[in-house]
């Protein structure tokens, strides 16, 4: 991973809560995770079965519509994708403005009332005003995101109007980028076959006119919308606003389509390469569908067969495999055959989801050289996630140690190893097992508590054997503890007592 660290994804207070029959009660799947994934590196996300990894790297994806909290992603810009939320928003700018003021009039009044507040009875009431500090700054970075810090201010049927034009033109940008992909393929298709593709060049060469005049506009709006902050630049009213425009794009906020067009960008790799993979089509099939769904190609001819072939080699596929079916492959060849329909899209970003768990110890450290390998090649970011803290180590660059919904350490790969925090992970790396002669594989007791209830305090209290009375009841801070190591627990290891 490079020093400049750019973010990639940025996911904050993430909640996936799934309701059960009975009113009331949810599956606390994940409690309120925060997270920043950077550009080009292997996040390890590491835990037992069932503490909500799976689901965390499902959620990011919006394979679930996620409960509560952000995911940002940071890709695509907003001008890029220009999503229908972004005109929603600047649409309703009085009403959310509004909406800005009341919530933080709300919460300053409890804020007053819980200052007067006995201990016992702040206790009682502090989710409640939690519940309301977070409506207040939901409610100023639904607006902020989108507009930056300016925009509350006076002038505001003129910043409406900015942001409207630049809206508009973002939204013909994008529109004319998909038509020239497909212009593309149909130039290379007719190239690729020795036809004549003169008429096919003038088109993209026409599409790319229009795009550059239009980054042009888009530019000068852009000016429009600077000129328009800066008398407000001095303005105290300005101070409480985010001066900056969050450029990300909230996953969870955009419609069906618009989150179409970024899954060629976001993929997935399962870990059952048994049931992932369509009993009924040819590999070639298998790796072709997406490349035809995002219009890489735009039919199924010779030019596609040559790249089909091409990914099927970089992930150690042979070529005769290409008609052939699932049930014909090992598990290790249809991992590989998963692979490569993720990859053939050209993504940015792949969740590889307990990717190896299902192999052979032989097989995984091939396909674990096969990923880190495809990585360095095409500058992929990938979360990494697996119950096994050993298939991770090679591998990530950080890991996370989640437990029962929420993550309870976060370290460099090496520091995780060299010096854990958390009790928890020390029992994750003292069950891993070993060659030492005298190392004893100690194996974690007692079963995971029940997401639905979970315990009071910090949720690991009743597995854990450095328990004092403290971790029952209260909820341990997430602490830094070290440059880029944050632990949650009220005893960690290694601290001075
Ligand atoms: S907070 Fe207490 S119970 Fe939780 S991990 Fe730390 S020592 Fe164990």
């Amino acid at each position: 991973m490079s020093d400049e660290k750019k973010v990639l994804l940025r996911i904050s207070n993430l909640k996936q809560y799934f309701p059960l029959k009975k009113r009331g009660l949810y599956v606390k799947a994940n409690d309120g995770i925060t997270l920043d994934i950077y550009e080009g590196e292997v996040f390890g996300l590491v835990g037992e079965s069932g503490c909500g990894k799976s689901t965390l790297g499902r959620t990011i994806l919006q394979l679930y519509k996620q409960t509560d909290g952000r995911t940002m992603y940071y890709g695509k810009t907003l001008d890029d994708l220009a999503p229908k939320y972004m005109l929603d928003t600047v649409k309703n700018l009085e009403k959310k403005i509004a909406e800005i003021g009341e919530k933080e009039k709300k919460r300053d009044e409890l804020q007053a009332h819980y200052d007067k507040l006995s201990e016992k009875e702040q206790f009682e009431k502090h989710a409640e005003l939690d519940a309301a500090k977070k409506a207040a700054s939901d409610a100023l970075l639904d607006v902020a995101n989108i507009v930056g810090g300016f925009m509350a201010l006076k002038d505001l049927s003129r910043v409406k109007a900015a942001y409207e034009a630049n809206y508009s033109l973002a939204r013909k940008r994008r529109d004319l980028r998909v038509e020239r992909a497909r212009a593309q393929v149909e130039h290379d298709d007719a190239a690729f076959e020795n036809r004549n593709a003169s008429a096919q060049e003038e088109k993209v060469k026409s599409i790319d006119k229009q795009i550059a005049d239009l980054d042009r506009e888009i530019d000068a709006s852009v000016k429009a919308i600077d000129a328009l902050r800066q008398p407000h630049m001095n303005d105290p009213e300005f101070q409480k606003f985010e001066a900056m425009r969050d450029e990300g794009v909230d996953l969870a906020r955009l419609t069906y389509n618009e989150i179409r067009l970024l899954r060629q960008d976001l993929q997935i790799i399962f870990q059952d390469p048994y049931s992932s993979l369509n009993p009924r089509m040819t590999v070639g099939q298998i790796i072709g569908e997406g490349l035809i769904a995002h219009n890489i190609f735009r039919k199924n001819n010779d030019r596609m067969k040559e790249y089909i072939l091409k990914v099927m080699d970089d992930c150690g596929l042979q070529g005769y495999f290409l008609h052939r079916f699932p049930y014909q492959f090992s598990g290790g060849q249809r991992q590989r055959i998963s692979i490569a329909r993720a990859l053939a899209v050209k993504p940015k970003f792949v969740v590889c989801d307990e990717a190896v768990s299902a192999l052979d110890v032989s097989v995984q450290s091939q396909i674990i050289n096969l990923l880190q390998d495809l990585r360095e090649q095409q500058d992929l970011t990938y979360l990494f996630i697996t119950h096994d803290l050993s298939v991770v180590k090679y591998i990530s660059d950080r890991i996370g140690v989640m437990y029962l919904g929420n993550m309870v350490e976060l370290a460099a790969s090496d520091e995780i190893f060299r010096a854990p925090a958390h009790p928890y992970t020390r029992a994750l790396l003292d069950s891993i097992p070993t060659t030492e002669e005298k190392k004893e594989i100690k194996v974690l007791e007692g079963d995971i508590p029940s997401p639905v209830n979970p315990p009071s305090g910090c949720k690991f209290h009743t597995r854990c054997k450095y328990c004092t009375e403290i971790c029952e009841h209260v909820t341990p801070a997430w602490e830094e503890i070290a440059p880029d190591h944050f632990v949650a627990c009220h005893h960690r290891l290694g601290a001075e007592s």
